[in-house]
């Protein structure tokens, strides 16, 4: 967020946030500067929220640890009555919540509904139900091993899929009994303001959720600082995660790290060649490619790639560029005009390495020129060590890269810092699954298989460490504890 977006005035926008949440008060910040929220379809001023600070940090910090001794002793099946009630609650705002997040994010109205609202719905409900279904403690031998919560969690998240990063993180810390304080991403903050008035609704005890937001280097940092924080669960950039792994060593707090990605879809020989395209172009621009996971190299066979190259660029044609609250429209604008010139600088970079342009480029899409807009791009004999093929670009652009043979796809696959997401396209799923078993990454689709709530969800190598959603997603907030009985 550049310094000029932080200012003390102006015009009042749409939607003002002068408080944060905490203690189960709306409480004003002990400092006076504020954050604009940008719409991305127009580049105008939609929002101002506070840039909590340190002070803030601290005072969620308390209420946090105060709350923290009487949440983490209810009962599992209370806590799944308030998580519970957090879903309903967020069903009933589904509406507003996705024409908030489709204005903050850009993402087309129908999807942002879908999977922007509905996503974080079924994970409160889902963790209403793991609460009560968990095995929180087993005998083993001659000991008891229980399950208990870390403690004071700071859920740190990111801007592409706002309420679904936070829903991941709060549900599992709140079913696990921890005590939260969330600070939302900057850019997109507003729908973590609807879900704290969500919480107070439903009843939790003051103090369990606290909602600060502010800048990542100072309110965030304070968080991570914080000596009476357990555990950080961030997710957003490798840079960000590496930043804030050192500065939770100093007190040895326990982090999980969900992080960026390069993910590969591997298509082989044999494998129906239009709908891996067709799927790979999915997989890659949905969200205006603003999806951690998504698939940013399409790996095809020499002898293929030809034709490979012709469906994409007729693929590429469908995603219809445009205004995320119109009809009809496939991929949005960028979330920010800094997300929109970091992907526009990476497609200049792959056109001056070499990469040959299949379609689109860095100018704004026709008509479009106001706006965060970038036009859907393949790119075509993309090197596997070329910039556009190592990094993250985190806009629509799909580099398609050939392999020799198996060996060589799990080679190139495999051949960047990240572990994130894949796919294998083949003839049958045994063979898709027996080339998956090959790839250092946390989750390959077979074969058009998609996302699935319920599974870990999480990175390999520099992507990260830990596991969100379902079991998995709740283990990461909980202690072992043994009680060695006499035998
Ligand atoms: P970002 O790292 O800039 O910010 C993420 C969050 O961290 C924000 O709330 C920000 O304020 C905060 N932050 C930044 N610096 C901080 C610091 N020093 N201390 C504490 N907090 C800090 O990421 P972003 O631009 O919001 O999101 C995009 C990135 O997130 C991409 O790299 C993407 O791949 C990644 N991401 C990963 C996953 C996953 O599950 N692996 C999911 C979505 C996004």
């Amino acid at each position: 967020m550049p310094e000029d977006q932080i200012h003390q005035g102006a015009a009042a926008p749409a939607v003002v946030r002068d408080r944060l949440f905490i203690d189960n008060r709306w409480v004003a910040p002990h400092g006076a500067a504020t954050i604009d929220v940008i719409a991305p379809a127009s580049e105008t001023v939609i929002g101002r929220i506070p840039a909590g600070d340190a002070a803030d940090a601290d005072a969620a910090v308390r209420a946090a640890r105060a709350a923290f001794d009487s949440w983490s002793a209810t009962s599992p099946a209370d806590r799944a009555g308030y998580l519970a009630r957090i879903a309903d609650g967020l069903r009933e705002r589904s509406d507003e919540l996705a024409r908030l997040i489709a204005s903050e994010v850009g993402m087309p109205l129908k999807l942002a509904a879908a999977i922007q609202v509905g996503s974080p719905i079924a994970i409160f409900a889902d963790y209403a139900r793991l609460a009560g279904e968990f095995e929180w403690e087993r005998q083993v031998g001659h000991s008891r091993v229980l399950r208990e919560a870390v403690g004071v969690v700071a859920c740190i998240t990111p801007w592409n899929y706002p309420l679904h990063q936070i829903a991941a993180k709060v549900g599992a810390a709140l079913a696990a009994g921890c005590t939260v304080v969330l600070k939302p991403s900057e850019v997109a903050p507003l729908n973590a303001f609807v879900l704290a008035e969500v919480i107070e609704a439903a009843g939790l005890p003051a103090g369990v959720f606290n909602l600060v937001s502010g800048l990542g280097p100072a309110a965030g940092e304070a968080l991570v600082r914080h000596a009476d924080v357990e555990m950080v669960s961030f997710t957003g950039s490798t840079a960000a995660g590496r930043r804030i792994g050192e500065v939770a060593a100093a007190t040895v707090k326990r982090v999980a790290l969900e992080l960026g990605g390069k993910s590969a879809s591997v298509i082989l020989p044999d494998a129906d060649l239009p709908a891996a395209v067709k799927g790979t172009l999915s997989a890659c621009f949905l969200n205006s490619g603003q999806t951690c996971s998504a698939h940013t190299r399409m790996l095809v066979p020499e002898a293929l790639y030809d034709e490979a190259a012709r469906l994409a660029v007729q693929g590429a044609a469908a995603f219809t560029v445009g205004d995320p609250l119109q009809q009809g429209v496939k991929l949005g604008p960028l979330a920010s005009p800094a997300q929109r010139d970091r992907v526009r600088a990476y497609i200049r970079r792959g056109i001056d390495e070499g990469a040959e342009l299949l379609c689109g480029g860095p100018d704004a899409p026709a008509g479009l020129e106001q706006g965060c807009y970038v036009q859907p791009t393949v790119f075509g004999r993309v090197d596997p060590a070329s910039t556009i093929a190592q990094e993250e670009i985190f806009g629509p652009v799909l580099s398609i890269v050939t392999y020799r043979d198996e060996d060589d796809a799990v080679r190139i696959a495999n051949g960047t810092p990240y572990g994130l997401g894949g796919a294998v396209w083949a003839g049958s799923d045994e063979r898709a699954i027996a080339l998956a078993r090959r790839l250092r990454t946390g989750q390959v689709d077979i074969n058009g298989g998609g996302f699935n709530g319920r599974a870990p969800f999480g990175g390999y190598k520099q992507s990260g460490n830990g596991r969100e959603l379902g079991t998995y997603g709740l283990d990461e907030f909980l202690e072992y504890k043994s009680l060695q009985c006499k035998p």
